[in-house]
């Protein structure tokens, strides 16, 4: 079965400061703001749209956009339009793609919201995280709840129907009172989309070096544990479907370019730290800018894209079925029997009837999914004992 990509993902790497929690692949850039502070923004542009002319069509229009970071919204509109303007020269858009770009309180005005709406920006992601300044001051984020509410205020006034909203649970110091009025200020927004991540400790930032998972001023795992019911039960009753482990849409408001990550499927992606995805390969970017252009400049000469590491049979496997069992709609039956045969079917069955007995798996004649909220929470159980089995 041949997948070939009609998705790509963006990286902009450019951030305010560094969040405490966060290990992403940046470049602090403090407030330059100035459209004559702009130029690590207009190099990076210069190499990426590069890399972008240099890559293959594979054939097929683009179906989704997604521009990530780092802080997307501190993209002047003259770059954005012209990352967009390669894109479309290079794959072409298909009708209706959905071109989602990621944005941060205190960052862009109504009049840029605008102007990404007039170059095609359909759906934004606005990284809220908590509704409590002395939370967002203790995560190190660069914005405050007033800009908050002042962000909300510009995607109403410029009209952005399709727009999510990101919050983060298990920070330190964070209650479950904080977190649930968190959730009760997100739905008085009424976005159409929610993300909700729980905080995952990574060892090289300051809260990795500083804090120990389950332990004060973390919340113990019963108190996240106790975060994530409370998300869950709050958004579907508010008519959010939980449509994937940390994912809430309205119907018909899904995030089309993230399901194609858990649906395990090929799409591009360009800039400094960015993972394609293609015909079976992963291609890794480089993590520093400087890197980054000596590897888009390597592509230039060779056109070879280093890098890769070829999937095999089992990995795509694992992979399948870990991305999968993120949605609630589970993984098909039919689908793994027709790719990896019935012995691997019946092999992943009686793995999971014990935890179909606890409740946290639901098997039927079509597919395999968790249940909701018991089986997300504990995903991590069943899908380690799938690797183990399997490995
Ligand atoms: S804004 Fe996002 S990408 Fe930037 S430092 Fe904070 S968490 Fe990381």
């Amino acid at each position: 079965m041949i997948d070939l990509p009609d998705s790509a993902y963006i990286h902009i790497p450019f951030c305010r400061r560094r969040c405490f929690y966060c290990d992403f692949p940046i470049s602090v850039i403090g407030n330059k703001t100035e459209p004559s502070q702009y130029s690590p923004i207009e190099t990076y542009v210069e190499w990426l749209v590069q890399e972008i002319a240099l890559t293959p069509n594979l054939g097929k229009s683009l179906k989704t956009v997604f521009f990530g970071g780092g802080t997307p919204s501190l993209l002047p509109v003259k770059e954005l339009s012209r990352i967009l303007e390669t894109l479309e020269k290079k794959f072409g858009f298909s009708q209706g793609a959905e071109i989602s770009l990621e944005i941060d309180p205190g960052t862009f005005t109504t009049e840029k919201l605008r102007s990404y709406q007039r170059l095609g920006v359909n759906r934004v992601s606005l990284g809220a995280q908590a509704f409590q300044d002395e939370i967002l001051q203790t995560c190190g984020r660069s914005h405050s709840v007033e800009d908050i509410w002042q962000a909300v205020k510009s995607l109403e006034e410029v009209g952005f129907a399709n727009f999510s909203l990101d919050l983060i649970s298990g920070l330190p110091y964070q209650s479950l009172q904080q977190w649930e009025e968190s959730l009760l200020e997100a739905i008085k927004i009424n976005p159409k989309h929610l993300s909700c991540y729980d905080l995952v400790l990574e060892a090289v930032t300051p809260f990795g070096k500083r804090y120990q998972a389950g332990e004060f001023p973390l919340p113990t795992d019963d108190h996240s544990a106790q975060m994530y019911r409370l998300a869950q039960e709050k958004l579907t009753q508010a008519g959010y479907q939980h449509y994937e482990i940390s994912n809430y849409a309205l119907n018909g408001y899904q995030c089309q370019h993230n399901r194609v990550y858990w649906e395990n499927r090929s799409y591009y992606a360009f800039g400094m730290g960015a993972a394609s995805y293609l015909q079976g390969s992963r291609y890794n970017r480089p993590r520093t800018r400087v890197d980054y252009y000596e590897y888009v400049a390597g592509l230039k000469n060779t056109q070879d894209q280093a890098r890769s590491s070829l999937n095999t049979e089992q990995d795509y496997l694992l992979e399948t079925l870990m991305l999968g069992l993120r949605l609630s709609e589970g993984v098909s039956l039919s689908l793994l029997s027709y790719r990896f045969g019935e012995e691997i079917v019946s092999r992943l069955f009686s793995l999971l009837l014990p935890y179909q007995d606890q409740g946290w798996v639901i098997i039927s004649d079509e597919k395999v999914c968790l249940s909701d909220p018991e089986g997300f929470l504990f995903s991590n159980v069943v899908l380690t004992s799938i690797f183990e089995k399997f490995m």
